[in-house]
């Protein structure tokens, strides 16, 4: 059997960083920089208030009350203005521009918010409230860095210095089809026999979570015609295709019955449990990989988790590594089989304990939906006493 390191390792050998383009903003979120970002201007480009108030000659704000005469008034996006003389106030908003002789805003809620003439009852200081020009960004500065992913924030500071479009690696479009006979959508009734379709539902949720674009392609049976004819409709769009079922030992294995014959996808046994039985290759001319993966839900997940998401990570430009892991106490005993590391569904607790979750089956959907990590047991260990430190996958 294949390892699970080998098996992720030839996948991180067959995948590549997509491509960059220059992407417009609203189809930004999620990618990856392939460009350093610098601001053409300084950010704030202009002095400008930090309140509403007034623009006044902080050296006038002495001998308190003081009464002004209010000479004009700056809404931001103003752009005429009158200098503020001494002994005089200027009416200004937040982000207005601050007019020259002005050297401090006194905030509204220090004054009588007067319109023709205010009166000030509080000191103030030298550059109150003015935010100054290149105070956040100097013209020419680095925002972002190459190889950052575009989140909310990375995206206002895009639009903020700027910028329509920007250079980077798109999100993968992941294709996934799930496979079987037995498959129902969910909303129709069960004849007997029939199960509802879970897997194509996770499996496009997980690739979203991974920071992909998930289409869910539906459910083809189990004739590997069909789903040879719905991977050709689909390849066009796809960057990578995940399917689910199908390829395992028995009879009505369309996946493996499929794609076998093509010669660029190998199926195997990796040493692990849930999920021993693994697809993995490429299609067609522009060598799509696809990840054929069991059938059974907690198996096709935790191969999503192990397999695809660092594939995924990889082809987004980041470090496609083995997922992380961290330690913790095991609140009971653990079995596991030879020669295969098992990923059994645990609760880990900010107490540093993690205790396995009732039903460790890979048809065990509930129990995986109340789990919040993957317990690690090594190939050469069977049997794990309670209270032993574990490694630990969080999900
Ligand atoms: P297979 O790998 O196709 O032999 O399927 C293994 C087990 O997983 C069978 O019990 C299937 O009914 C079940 N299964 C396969 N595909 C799905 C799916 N999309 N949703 C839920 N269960 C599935
Ligand atoms: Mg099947």
């Amino acid at each position: 059997m294949k390892s699970v390191d080998a098996h992720l390792a030839e996948i991180l050998a067959t995948v590549r960083p997509l491509a960059p383009l220059e992407l417009e903003l609203e189809q930004a979120l999620g990618a990856t920089l392939a460009e350093e970002v610098s601001s053409p201007v300084p950010l704030p480009p202009f002095d400008n208030s930090a309140m509403d108030g007034y623009a006044v000659r902080s050296a006038d704000i002495t001998d308190l009350p003081v009464r002004l005469p209010v000479i004009d008034d700056v809404a931001a996006g103003s752009h005429e203005l009158r200098a503020v003389g001494p002994g005089h106030a200027v009416r200004i908003m937040t982000g207005a521009p601050v007019p020259a002789g002005a050297d401090a805003v006194v905030p509204v809620e220090w004054t009588d918010g007067g319109t023709v003439s205010v009166t000030i009852d509080r000191p103030v200081q030298e550059g109150n409230a003015i935010r100054r020009a290149g105070e956040d960004v100097q013209a020419g500065e680095v925002v972002l860095k190459t190889g950052t992913v575009i989140g909310a924030a990375q995206l206002g500071i895009i639009a903020g210095v700027g910028r329509r479009r920007v250079l980077a690696r798109p999100r993968p479009r992941v294709v996934v089809i799930s496979t079987g006979a037995e498959l129902v959508e969910p909303g129709g009734q069960l004849a007997p026999g029939q199960i509802w379709d879970s897997n194509s539902f996770t499996l496009t949720a997980a690739v979203r979570e991974a920071g992909a674009e998930g289409f869910r392609a539906g459910s083809v049976g189990d004739d590997p015609a069909v789903l040879l004819d719905r991977l050709d409709t689909h390849l066009v769009r796809a960057d990578a295709i995940i399917t689910s079922g199908g390829v395992s030992m028995g009879a009505y294995e369309p996946v493996k019955e499929a794609l076998s014959p093509l010669g660029t996808v190998r199926f195997e046994k990796v040493a692990m449990q849930p999920g021993m039985p693994q697809g993995f290759g490429v299609l067609g001319e522009d060598e799509v990989p696809i990840f054929a993966l069991p059938g059974n839900p907690v198996s096709s997940y935790v191969s999503f988790m192990l397999f695809v998401r660092p594939a995924l990570a990889k082809m987004r430009g980041l470090p496609g590594g083995p997922p992380e892991a961290v330690t913790a106490y095991v609140t009971g005993p653990l079995r596991s089989p030879a020669g295969r590391r098992s990923y059994l569904r645990g609760v880990l607790a900010s107490d540093g304990t993690v205790s396995p979750v009732h039903g460790q089956g890979s048809h065990q959907l509930a129990a995986l939906a109340s789990a919040n990590a993957l317990i690690v047991v090594p190939e050469d260990v069977t049997e794990v006493p309670g209270g032993t430190e574990v490694e630990v996958i969080r999900l």
